[in-house]
């Protein structure tokens, strides 16, 4: 490497790990310590208001206004014990991340003397200009007001000096700005109808809780290197650069021993997580170099929800501190993997059963083929809407690429649930079917582990996997709220064991047996969601072609395909559900179709700009030099020796003008194509100008760009390379 060049790296890293400062005791000890979680509630509250307030946190019963100045006085006190001033409403608006305001507890009283103050209002809610939030054009300004308000379901923590209070947030007229608002609701639907299905089996059955586990990947790369691509700065993935000789292909980074300093990163991030009560279980290196994941035990969907989006806080936060930067993007280098947050969707009995678990009677396996059958028919009806929930401009790099699943949602079962399916497909009439009895009908399944072992190299290729216990949600992006994929599943499955129920329920009033008549609504939904069952290879090209002959959804457009929020079967599902009315679906697709032109627009003016500040002047300067050069061996040989010594500068100089005029006439165009849509002002139409003429320039530029880094001379080159980015010290 160049001298200067070597400067540069070396500079940007730090190569010594730092030291971590880990906190006396076992993590078992201090889990949880900076959470207002149930022994310090009962420590900061009175009794009585203790145990109401876990009724609610349980029972989702409702709060009362004197239960809510209790809860605020204890609140107060202990986040004052652990050092917070302040107080924030922490809320999920539809751009992602999450939202804060701080406000003091510091107030005077009635002598003007300071006092803290947090009362029961201040906790439950709070008035906001929301104009500022994207909203999708559906309210006008005299309604710009938003409103958070507390979710008791989630506890309260401190980050820092701020005590952070876990709220949903809505508009003036009670529409859902936000992503918690529909989770909510929908984990109350799937539990309705879920436990309306348990009572066939199990009469005592009180409530279904929908668990999630996420699995978050990310890059991490030094600060220094980071700071000095712009493109990574300013939209979160490298917009150029030449692949680097070695990436992925040895598969040596998989599982492979964590560096040092990353190891250093990871155990100050446990320790943080722990602290706030996120059970991180897992952390490994990911296929590609300079990628991560970490995973935690699961949770129910809501609270595991927002300790994911506290982790991706957070992760940023101790990045800075171990000198990297943490890269979320779903695709910050090209050609090699990208980054996913798959998530581990469950259904379960309330302290009990995992209904996708087949269990050791006949009757649990009966259950688990009823909500198995629910499943597959809720994806299978809603496919497109589930596509939707995770399309994207960044996740759209991922989706359809040969890494990542495809942009077709499919479900794996694997071979043994596969064959039980087709068994019972086979199986019409109930005296083959036996379910009282282990002979007869197979259903009990006890060799599950062995077919899992058997397939997990074929399940990658599943966007949706059936994994044992639970469905693996894949083809969510790194940077997704998985709050939209959980609302969507949950709602559909709530819809389709709503219908389950209906069904069972006219069999058994007209004097079929329960059994018998569970299992012919079970067989009839396995049979008309057939189509979206795959288990074959979800990238070859094959698969595209009879998917489409299969009716299921194979749009790969983002703009597109957000046209699901607004489909009929997508309103008819929301609204019959009560999760999402027909103005908040469309307030969805207007703020991703905004968000999506967004991306675009800016990764196309970076893009602009480094090409005519950065690569343009180097790759001319670089050639003037050989053209110098040129011009002096001209003047001293004759011309036949002259043409043969300069021929290789020759050649590079015509190469460079070609790619400097190709990669111009690509920006030139993807400058026109930016004015047309911007004038446009829907913003679906926009959206789409965006996908069809500007985002397939700014690649088209690139292809230029990493050609004439390839052959520019290196200590000119101003932008870290992949190799210099991509292998941590
Ligand atoms: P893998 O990489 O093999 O898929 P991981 O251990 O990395 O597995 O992650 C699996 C995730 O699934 C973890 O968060 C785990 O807690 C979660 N999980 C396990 N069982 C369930 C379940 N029944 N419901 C939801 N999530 C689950
Ligand atoms: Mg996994």
């Amino acid at each position: 490497m160049s001298r200067l060049r070597f400067s540069m790296v070396e500079n940007a890293i730090a190569r010594k790990a730092q030291p971590v400062d880990l906190p006396d005791g076992r993590p078992t000890e201090y889990f949880g310590s900076a959470v207002f979680n149930k022994k310090t509630m009962q420590k900061y509250l009175p009794s009585a208001a203790y145990s109401e307030l876990l009724d609610t946190m349980n029972n989702h019963t409702q709060l009362t206004r004197s239960l809510a100045d209790s809860v605020a006085y204890g609140m107060k006190q202990w986040a004052i014990d652990m050092g917070a001033t302040h107080y924030t409403h922490w809320f999920q608006p539809l751009t992602g991340g999450t939202a804060e305001k701080h406000d003091a507890f510091l107030e005077f009283n009635s002598e003007g003397l300071p006092i803290e103050q947090f009362s029961g209002s201040l906790l439950s809610q709070q008035e906001g200009d929301a104009s500022s939030f994207p909203n999708g054009g559906t309210r006008s300004t005299f309604e710009a007001r938003g409103y958070s308000a507390w979710d008791p379901t989630s506890p309260a923590f401190v980050v820092e000096d701020t005590l952070c209070i876990p709220t949903i947030f809505v508009s003036y007229n009670g529409d859902s700005l936000d992503f918690k608002t529909p989770l909510l609701k929908s984990i109350e639907q799937v539990s309705r109808a879920a436990t309306a299905v348990c009572k066939f089996f199990d009469p005592t059955v009180k409530r279904v809780n929908s668990f999630l586990g996420w699995e978050q990947e990310y890059f991490l790369v030094d600060e220094g290197l980071w700071a000095a691509r712009p493109d990574l700065v300013l939209t979160g993935r490298t917009l150029m650069g030449h692949e680097s000789s070695k990436n992925q292909q040895l598969e040596d980074h998989y599982f492979g021993a964590i560096p040092q300093r990353v190891v250093a990163f990871m155990r100050d991030l446990e320790f943080e997580c722990w602290r706030l009560g996120i059970p991180a279980k897992t952390r490994h290196n990911e296929v590609a170099p300079g990628q991560f994941e970490i995973a935690p035990i699961f949770e129910n969907a809501n609270l595991a929800n927002d300790h994911n989006l506290l982790l991706m806080t957070l992760m940023s936060k101790v990045a800075s501190k171990h000198n990297f930067k943490v890269l979320l993007h779903e695709k910050p280098f090209k050609g090699i993997n990208g980054s996913g947050k798959h998530c581990n969707w469950s259904l379960g009995i309330d302290g009990g059963k995992n209904l996708f678990s087949p269990g050791k009677t006949d009757k649990d396996n009966l259950r688990f083929v009823s909500f198995m059958a629910a499943t597959l028919d809720a994806v299978f009806k809603h496919n497109a809407l589930l596509k939707a929930t995770i399309a994207s401009a960044t996740n759209a790099h991922r989706l359809g690429a040969n890494e990542a699943p495809p942009a077709i949602i499919s479900v794996f079962l694997g071979r043994q649930i596969a064959d039980l399916f087709s068994a019972i497909e086979k199986s019409e009439t109930e005296e083959t079917v036996h379910v009282e009895g282990k002979s007869g009908f197979r259903l009990s399944l006890q060799h599950i582990p062995e077919l899992f072992i058997d397939n997990t190299d074929r399940n990658r290729t599943s966007p949706f996997a059936f994994t044992g216990n639970r469905f693996e949600f894949r083809a969510v992006g790194s940077t997704a709220n998985c709050a939209g994929v959980i609302t969507a599943i949950n709602t559909a499955v709530a819809q389709s064991l709503v219908e389950f129920k209906n069904e069972v329920d006219i069999l058994i009033s007209n004097g079929v047996s329960t059994p018998k008549a569970v299992y012919t609504i079970a067989r009839k939904f396995i049979v008309r969601s057939k189509a979206i069952h795959f288990d074959g290879n979800g990238y070859s090209d094959e698969w595209k072609k009879e998917a489409k002959e299969r009716g299921l959804d194979v749009e790969s457009s983002v703009p597109l395909i957000l046209d699901n929020y607004m489909s009929k079967s997508t309103i008819d599902l929301f609204e019959s559900m009560g999760v999402m009315n027909r103005t908040e679906l469309q307030t969805r697709a207007e703020v991703y179709w905004e968000t999506y032109t967004k991306k675009i627009q800016i990764e196309a003016r970076v893009m602009g700009d480094l090409v005519m500040n950065h690569i343009l002047p180097v790759a001319s300067s670089y050639q003037a030099e050989l053209l110098d050069k040129v011009f002096k061996i001209r003047t001293i040989f004759d011309q036949d020796k002259a043409a043969e010594i300069g021929e290789r500068d020759m050649s590079l100089i015509e190469k460079i003008s070609k790619h400097i005029a190709a990669t111009r006439m690509h920006v030139d165009k993807m400058v026109a194509a930016r004015r047309v849509a911007n004038i446009i002002d829907n913003e679906r139409e926009k959206a789409i100008k965006y996908h069809d003429t500007v985002a397939p320039e700014i690649e088209n530029a690139r292809e230029f760009v990493d050609k004439l880094e390839l052959i520019v001379d290196n200590e000119r080159w101003t932008l870290p390379k992949y190799r210099e980015l991509l292998f941590l010290r």
